[in-house]
């Protein structure tokens, strides 16, 4: 009973919230955009490069406002939200266009405000529309949003599928060391402040250890273990699952209570309010996945890719238990799944790419019972760091792509210095995808993957005819623009 009251709460504040919000939006338009991904994802480097490219008049075809030339500025503005820190798009930019650099990755949320001037092609919402959209723009980390099923579940729930999934026999290695210590501890024994860093360190290094596996294992919550934001050290993050007490309740003042009090206390402070803040307020939503690691990595990576891409779908779909899930699936109404870093490819793949994404997003829709938002993918490159060309090997010309490998990539042997430009044959993806997926299944079978993959530097900017330096070369962001905000420019 007490758990259906918190929750009508938690609802009855969600709908208040996005009344106002809605009310507000009609006096000055107001978009709000979700970007997400696991982490290296590419997130920064998209919000960089869209607004980049959005205010320095970028290559955009495909995105119709600017394209037809309606798009009279866009510039940056104060954000709303006073409580978030602001997305550093300046450091960014300075990074990716002045010393060719990657920028810092996301590690917490954050927020940028871009208002675009256009004049709407019909002559009717000229009449009604102040030819202003700001755009807030939110960054968070895909580990966070993977949270939300925390909700549904108690402690002994949570220790339950914990245990469970790290007993897997592609977990069981890494998760040893810490269920060897989590059997050494007795849950009846006195809470205890060392006992539980102890044991809640143990489990981040195996959460850790998933992450870093080369065979890409999806991330399990608590999202905040492996993205603390500026929660790092605090009670609400020093907990771990415990084995299931075969007598019942816990004593109160035991270390299983103080567990479990955290884990709760993790739950109320932690991932209700980022929900009801920050992704019940959404409009729109990018999904950022990293397919071309994915691909690297072998069949087993896309499986575990399409897993993970399941569960944050299912983190948007309207709520079978009733739960937050029901505020922000409504209003959500387009999400996109986009597969950045393209430029890897020769873009006689991109194709190919993209159809991977869709069967991947396809399976993951199908998968995690999803209906409501439009939703749609892409293959893209937010920065494009490579150009294309041709090499002539004896009789046959390879397509090939040209960029700077970072210091320290290698290929069969050959170190790069980060200053050389090279072509490298990347390799095609198969024209029939049917293939990636079936090895996918077939998870006894470790074929080579197909293709090779470098890591490249920023590319050097070009120079129009005043010497000016132009916006970042991309690949279908402009596609990426269209979906996400061109209805609201038209
Ligand atoms: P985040 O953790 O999601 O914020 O990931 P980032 O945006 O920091 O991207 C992680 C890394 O992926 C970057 O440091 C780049 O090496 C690479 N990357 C991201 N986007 C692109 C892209 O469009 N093209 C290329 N070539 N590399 C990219």
């Amino acid at each position: 009973m007490a758990t259906a009251l918190t929750s009508f709460t938690d609802e009855a504040k969600i709908a208040f919230d996005t009344l106002s919000g809605r009310a507000a939006g009609l006096f000055s338009p107001s978009l709000r955009l979700g970007v997400t991904g696991l982490s290296r994802a590419g997130k920064t480097v998209f919000i960089s490069a869209l607004v980049h490219n959005l205010m320095h008049g970028g290559r955009l075809p495909l995105f119709e406002a600017q394209k037809s030339g309606r798009i009279s500025r866009a510039y940056l503005e104060e954000q709303p939200d006073d409580a978030v820190p602001r997305f550093q798009y300046e450091d960014h930019i300075a990074a990716l266009v002045d010393d060719r650099a990657w920028p810092d990755s996301t590690r917490a949320i954050s927020e940028l405000r871009l208002t675009i001037e256009f004049e709407s092609a019909s002559g009717w919402n000229r009449l009604i529309s102040s030819g202003k959209l700001s755009v807030d723009i939110v960054d968070y980390p895909g580990e966070w949003l993977l949270d939300l099923p925390l909700l549904g579940k108690n402690y002994a729930e949570f220790s339950r599928d914990a245990f469970e999934l790290a007993e897997l026999p592609v977990r069981a290695g890494l998760s040893r060391d810490w269920r060897r210590l989590a059997d050494t501890v007795d849950p009846r024994a006195d809470a205890d402040e060392m006992a539980a860093r102890r044991l809640a360190e143990s489990f981040t290094a195996y959460l850790r250890a998933c992450k870093l596996d080369e065979r890409a294992l999806s991330t399990l919550p608590p999202g905040r273990f492996l993205m603390p934001g500026d929660l790092e050290g605090s009670p609400a993050l020093t907990f771990a699952p415990m084995r299931r007490l075969a007598d019942g309740r816990p004593r109160s003042g035991s270390l299983h209570a103080m567990m479990e009090r955290r884990y709760e206390a993790y739950k109320t402070h932690v991932v209700k309010p980022f929900f009801r803040e920050h992704i019940a307020r959404l409009d729109r939503q990018i999904v950022l996945i990293d397919a071309m690691q994915a691909l690297n990595a072998g069949p087993g990576a896309v499986a575990d890719l399409e897993r993970s891409v399941t569960d944050i779908l299912a983190c948007f779909r309207p709520g079978r238990r009733g739960f937050l899930t029901d505020f922000f699936s409504r209003r959500i109404d387009r999400i996109l799944i986009a597969a950045t870093k393209a430029d890897h490819l020769h873009h006689e793949s991109h194709d190919r790419l993209q159809a991977i994404v869709r069967r991947l997003a396809d399976g993951a829709i199908k998968r995690a019972d999803f209906t409501g938002a439009q939703v749609d993918v892409l293959a893209m490159a937010a920065v494009r760091a490579t150009r294309e060309g041709t090499v002539r090997q004896g009789r046959e010309t390879l397509p090939v792509i040209i960029g700077t490998p970072l210091m320290g990539e290698t290929i069969g042997g050959e170190s790069f210095d980060g200053k050389t430009e090279t072509a490298i044959f990347p390799g095609d993806l198969p024209a029939r995808i049917d293939s990636i997926f079936e090895e996918a299944a077939d998870a006894k079978r470790q074929p080579e993957p197909p293709i090779r993959f470098v890591r490249f530097r920023p590319p050097k900017l070009e120079r129009d005819a005043d010497g000016l330096k132009l916006s970042l070369p991309h690949i279908r962001l402009d596609r990426a623009l269209q979906f996400l905000i061109g209805d609201h420019l038209a």
